[in-house]
Order: structure tokens, then sequence, then C-alpha cells
């Protein structure tokens, strides 16, 4: 039995350990760099997992099912490639040594058959075999594990996904998300302000997630680590009419000013100067509801996962495609996505440790 894993990722790198350890024959195709997203990963500290479980964090139940079920699997991998792995006080795992590039060391310890600089652009099947690009092959079974065209430059998204042609299968609609929002107003005078505060998603009067924490704001949107979580959120809703975004920037204070002046020493100036314009009757209220229209997303450009990918209904309970039962699919070409934390690379590492054992059965 010979594999082909497309995608020296997360998943492409854990399930080529897994066939390593179990004998089976293979060959992981990389087209660019070996484990990029795994060293951009946690600011470079590469957040690998979560102790805390909640079916909310993903955007489908498998997302939570499958990292349940296989989160001790996973520490027992860690182990046994030798990377020691410690929490922080949210639950977020990270190697101990606080360095992605740990991980992906640990990842390429064993002597791993990878062919690097090699994009697959077609798959291609012949009395039973697979070949990839016409010319790599026979293989038996072939795993996609590409991930997405979130952190791609614009013209590196295009053409991303041309291996999937001729596979027939059904894609839902790529959003990106763990990303900013585009906001309705002038923020050019906000640009650069950082601020602790609670960060609502609201549709119309229904709050539809909140959660506290830095706000950045930039000329023409907000980021942070709790609104990139709202963005997750938002992907999720199909009706996106009427949501805004509705900051409080005084979280559990109760404060009423008379005047502009006295907001000096209560905000950071640029808000005060922000708000200098707005009659102080209506100050008062914003403290607790500083409020903007949402325009849009930032890019995939600048989004951590892309929310949508492989239809789940395209695959059966072993991650193989229905179509083609020896394609197995994995990572973040799925559309399963979570929120920031350590669940999207937790993820894509079970979902390979899936996929090992279904292979290493049929072995
Ligand atoms: C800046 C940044 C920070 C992040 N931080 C975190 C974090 O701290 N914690 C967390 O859980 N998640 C984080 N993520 C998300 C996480 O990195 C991804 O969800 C995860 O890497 C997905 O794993 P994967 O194996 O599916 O895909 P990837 O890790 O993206 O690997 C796919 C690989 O396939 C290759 N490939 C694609 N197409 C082809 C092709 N046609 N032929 C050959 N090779 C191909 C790609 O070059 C890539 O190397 C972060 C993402 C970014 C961009």
């Amino acid at each position: 039995m010979r594999v082909a894993i497309i995608g020296g990722g997360a998943c492409g790198l854990l399930l080529a350990n897994l066939l390593e350890e179990a004998k089976v024959s293979y060959e992981l195709f990389e087209k660019s760099l070996i484990g990029r997203k795994i060293l951009a990963s946690g600011n470079g500290k590469a957040n690998i997992g979560n102790i805390h479980l909640e079916p909310n964090q993903y955007n489908q139940p498998l997302g939570y099912e499958l990292v349940s079920k296989y989160k001790d699997k996973l520490n027992a991998f860690w182990k046994r490639c030798g990377l020691y792995t410690k929490q922080d006080e949210e639950g977020r795992i990270y190697p101990l040594s606080e360095s992605s590039l740990s991980v992906l060391q640990c990842l390429l310890r064993k002597n791993l058959h990878i062919v690097e600089n090699y994009p697959i652009t077609r798959i291609t099947r012949m009395n039973q075999k697979f070949y990839l690009n016409e010319v790599r092959g026979p293989f038996d079974y072939v795993v996609l594990a590409t991930g997405s065209i979130a952190s791609f430059l614009p013209k590196k998204q295009q053409g991303f996904y041309d291996f999937l042609n001729g596979l027939d299968v059904q894609m839902t609609p790529l959003v990106p998300s763990l990303v900013g929002f585009k906001l309705v107003g002038n923020l050019k005078r906000l640009q650069g302000v950082r601020i602790k505060c609670n960060a609502k998603l609201i549709q119309k009067n229904t709050i539809l997630y909140q959660e506290s924490g830095e706000v950045i704001f930039k000329n023409d949107g907000i980021s942070g680590i709790c609104v990139l979580n709202l963005s997750s959120y938002y992907g999720r809703f199909k009706d996106k009419r009427d949501c805004r975004i509705s900051l409080d920037l005084l979280p559990g204070m109760e404060v009423e000013v008379e005047s502009h002046e006295a907001l000096t020493g209560l905000l950071h100036p640029k808000l005060c100067d922000y708000l200098k314009d707005i009659p102080i009757q209506q100050i008062n209220s914003l403290f607790h509801d500083f409020s903007f229209p949402i325009a849009g997303l930032y890019d995939f450009e600048f989004a951590q996962v892309a929310s949508g990918g492989i239809a789940l209904e395209e695959i059966n309970d072993d991650f193989s495609l229905k179509k083609n039962p020896h394609i197995y699919v994995g990572g973040e070409l799925l559309d399963i996505d979570g929120v920031c934390g350590g669940y999207n690379l937790m993820f894509a590492f079970c979902s390979a440790l899936k996929i090992g054992e279904e292979l290493c059965n049929i072995k």
C-alpha cells in the first residue's frame, strides 16, 4: 500500500509521522514552505491546543467531537516525538520552549519522505491507482491536507484549490475568519488606539456573541484577539443584515460626565478627541455602547483561517470522500474552523490522528 499526502502543514506532517511509525509507504508533497503556518502560529509560540473544549468553539459539532475523542492520543503523540508542553491560565497549550520551531522540529525528527517545492494541481485515477500531476504515482490512497487560502497574498490564493478539479466535491462558501472587521465610520482619528473593553457582535437588538479583551483600532476597522473571535461567530451566521459591533469602553463602571474636558484622564486621548464633536448629552450613553455598523471583514490575506471548505456532507465518518473513499481529507481544508486558543491546530492534528488510524488499519 502506498499513500500520497498533499500538504506539509499541521495535518500532513503529523500523519506522515504516524505512517512512518507504522511502516506504511508514503510520500508527502509540499508546494512551498514546510510547516509555514505552524511557525507563524501563536505569534511564533505555537498555541497547539487547549484543555478547555466546548462545542461552540467550532463552527461544526464534528470539530468538537473529534478533538474531544483524540485529545489524549494527541498528548501521547507529543510525548512520543519528544515535545514537552505547558498550558497557560486559560488552558492554551504551548510547547515548553514557547517556540513554534520546536513543534516543527519535533514533527520533522523522523526522516520523513517529503517532496518539497512540488505543488499538486491534478489528481487522476487509472486502474484503481492515483497519479498526481500525471507523473507521480501510483498511489493507493491520497490524503488532502492542503489547508486553506487564509494568510496568503491574493496572488497565491489564485488556483489554490485546483487539485480538487475533477474530484466532484462540493465546497461550502469560503469566508475569512479570525480576522478584523471593517467598520462604517471615519476611524482614521482612532488609528493605533488599543483599549481593553468588552466587544459585542449585535444584530438588531440581539447580542450574537461578546468577549472582553484588547481591541486595536485601524484606519477603517478594528482588530485584536477578542475581535478575531467575534469574526468566527459572524462567519457562522448566514443573514448578516443589520450587524454592528458595540464596545463597552468602561466595563463595570458607572460614570457620568458633564463636559468634554472631563473625558481627559478617563479615556485614551485619541478617543477624547474623537468624541469632542459629539454633544455631551450623547456621550454618557456611548461609554457602554460605542457602536459601529459592520462594513465587512478584512480579506483572507489577513485572516488566520478560512471558514468553509469541503462540505461535511461529502465525507464519511472516517474522513474519506463519499464519492472516492480512497481519498481522505483532513485539517482546515474541511468546513471546520474554531475560535482562537489552539482549536484550529488541534483539529488539524486530531484529524491526522483519525486518518492515520484508518490507514494503518487498512495496512
Ligand atoms: C498567522 C497565523 C497564526 C495562527 N495561529 C494559530 C494558533 O496559535 N493556534 C491555532 O490553533 N491555529 C493557529 N492558526 C491556524 C492554523 O495554523 C491552521 O488552522 C492550521 O495550520 C491548519 O492546518 P492544515 O494542516 O490543515 O493546513 P496548513 O498547516 O496550512 O498546511 C497545509 C500545507 O499544504 C500546502 N499545500 C497547499 N496546497 C498544496 C498543493 N496543491 N500541493 C502541495 N502542497 C500544498 C501548504 O503550502 C501548506 O504547507 C494560525 C494561522 C495563521 C495564518
